[in-house]
């Protein structure tokens, strides 16, 4: 039996083939879950969808596009019915110093991580609301909590501190709904969010600062969502789970 059987999920950003959205999709397909994909790029949200299995289903879907949230959610309603569980993955940084952050950095950062979170969070909502359940699982971050110093830049650190003060208050709106709302903070996972971007100096200091000793899996990530997501956490609301090998210890 699976902790996830006959429910409904959307998530954001999983079509990164070694992102924590594609690693959570496939856990929560082996836990019986019916999975939609949303990504910038349709040919890449299908081909992901693909490879958990038949049934699940890929979409282009920008989240900064608050038009195109809603579409994707009323698409999937018409399909399935039901929408139980949105986890808010689709995120981007970039290892600025704070003098060097341009409007068009902050836009950036601020719109993908902190703007698409709510956006899919009120495409859903209405759903969720009308069948008096739900899960809506968000992605912050170590450096919401630590300010930064892993790889992303200060913007990074504002906005996904911003999913954490998003996470909590409607959680807080959301609960006479019984719907829920929870955060993740990752600290340092091998995925390729860094671009390419991340030196073996950078890489050496990150792990120094990490007492287990090594860098997150995706799967590290997906177990505490599938947790988030399922009635395991049923009592859990307006939280913050870190996922850091204990790089952040408070
Ligand atoms: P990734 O770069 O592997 O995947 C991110 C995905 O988001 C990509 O598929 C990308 O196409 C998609 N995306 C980007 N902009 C989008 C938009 N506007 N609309 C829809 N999709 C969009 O990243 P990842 O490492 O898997 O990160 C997933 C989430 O976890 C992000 O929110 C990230 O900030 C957060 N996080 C990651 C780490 C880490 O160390 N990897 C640590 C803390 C938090």
């Amino acid at each position: 039996m699976g902790l996830l059987d006959g429910k409904f999920a959307i998530i954001t950003g999983a079509a990164s083939p070694r992102g924590l959205g594609k690693a959570t999709a496939r856990l929560f397909a082996e836990h019986g879950a019916t999975i939609a994909i949303l990504d910038l790029d349709a040919g890449q949200a299908q081909a992901a969808a693909a490879d958990l299995g038949a049934g699940h289903v890929g979409l282009a879907c920008n989240v900064t596009d608050k038009a195109a949230c809603a579409a994707a959610a009323r698409a999937l309603v018409a399909q399935w019915g039901r929408i139980d569980i949105l986890v808010n993955n689709a995120g981007i940084t970039q290892p600025l110093k704070l003098m060097d952050i341009e409007p068009q950095n902050y836009d950036a950062v601020m719109d993908v991580n902190l703007r698409g979170t709510l956006f899919m969070s009120q495409a859903v909502i209405p759903t969720m609301r009308a069948q008096k359940s739900g899960s809506i699982v968000n992605l912050s971050s170590v450096s919401a909590q630590r300010g930064g110093g892993i790889f992303g830049g200060p913007h990074y650190s504002a906005a996904k501190a911003g999913v954490l003060g998003l996470t909590k208050a409607m959680a807080r709106e959301l609960a006479p709904d019984n719907i829920r709302s929870n955060a993740i903070c990752p600290g340092f996972i091998a995925t390729d969010i860094t671009g390419g971007m991340l030196t073996p100096d950078m890489m050496v200091q990150i792990l120094a600062g990490i007492p287990m000793a090594r860098a997150g899996e995706a799967s590290d990530v997906a177990g505490c969502a599938l947790f988030l997501a399922s009635d395991l956490s049923a009592y859990c609301t307006g939280t913050e789970v870190d996922v850091n090998g204990g790089s952040l210890i408070h």
